[in-house]
């Protein structure tokens, strides 16, 4: 309650203080949330153009490691400006949010996966210094605490700085990102796994992280991320 006061939670869209009790996001910026609409692709989870179609165009090229993803919100300017927030200027708060909207829409779903583990994308070292925390730990922690999985932080790490790829094309994006992970503890032996990260935009990372854990013997690998890009 006191640090509800010292720190009050903000809305992720206009950045103002939300009432307590008064939800996550304000009553005027609801709208303004970009809910992901059917239909969307099979494998990531993106928004499709066209509901015969069963992938998006990224995902219809294939060579995935993961079997399928979800996410419940899509990556528009608004949430870019969130997702900064959330990432770079210490608004843990705006994890509550996201994963509210990840399970109100998608619990049933990522439980019929029957999972044993949940795994967050991990940040480098050093940008957790920097950082003080990993977003997509946040994230994760609370979506394996509303489905009651475990989940492992110490499984997977990330052994290269991979965050600025903004100047590389997809495939050096693909191939800088591919190498960046490792296993640190395998206990993911016949396990079924769930990837969560913040933001899938082309998916090389969810999919660098699904192979290195397919290597070390994972039975299946799924991802549930909070924003996504759309698939046209
Ligand atoms: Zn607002
Ligand atoms: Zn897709």
């Amino acid at each position: 309650m006191l640090l509800g006061l010292l720190c009050p939670r903000r809305c992720p869209v206009c950045g103002d203080v939300v009432m307590p009790r008064g939800g996550y996001v304000c009553k005027e910026c609801e709208d303004k949330v970009p809910y992901v609409k059917s239909p969307t692709c099979y494998r990531c989870g993106k928004e499709v153009d066209d509901e015969r179609k069963e992938y998006c165009h990224d995902c219809s090229e294939g060579g995935f490691y993961y079997k399928r993803g979800v996410a419940p919100i899509r990556y528009n300017a608004v949430m870019k400006r969130a997702m900064e927030g959330f990432k770079y200027f210490n608004k843990r708060e705006y994890a509550d949010f996201f994963v509210e909207a990840v399970l109100e829409r998608y619990k049933e779903l990522i439980a019929s996966w029957e999972a044993d583990l949940v795994i967050p994308v991990p940040i480098h070292k050093s940008r957790l210094r920097q950082r003080g925390y990993n977003q997509a730990e946040l994230l994760a922690s609370r979506v394996s605490t509303g489905l009651g999985l475990e989940m492992r932080s110490d499984v997977l790490i990330r052994t290269k700085k991979t965050e600025v790829q903004n100047k590389l094309n997809d495939k050096e994006r693909q191939k800088n990102i591919e190498e960046a992970f490792k296993i640190n503890k395998n206990v993911v032996q016949s396990k079924r796994v769930v990837i969560i990260d913040d933001i899938y935009t082309t998916g090389s990372t969810i999919n660098a992280c699904a192979k290195v854990l397919k290597q070390a013997g994972a039975a299946d690998v799924y991802c549930v991320c909070a924003c996504i890009g759309a698939g046209y």
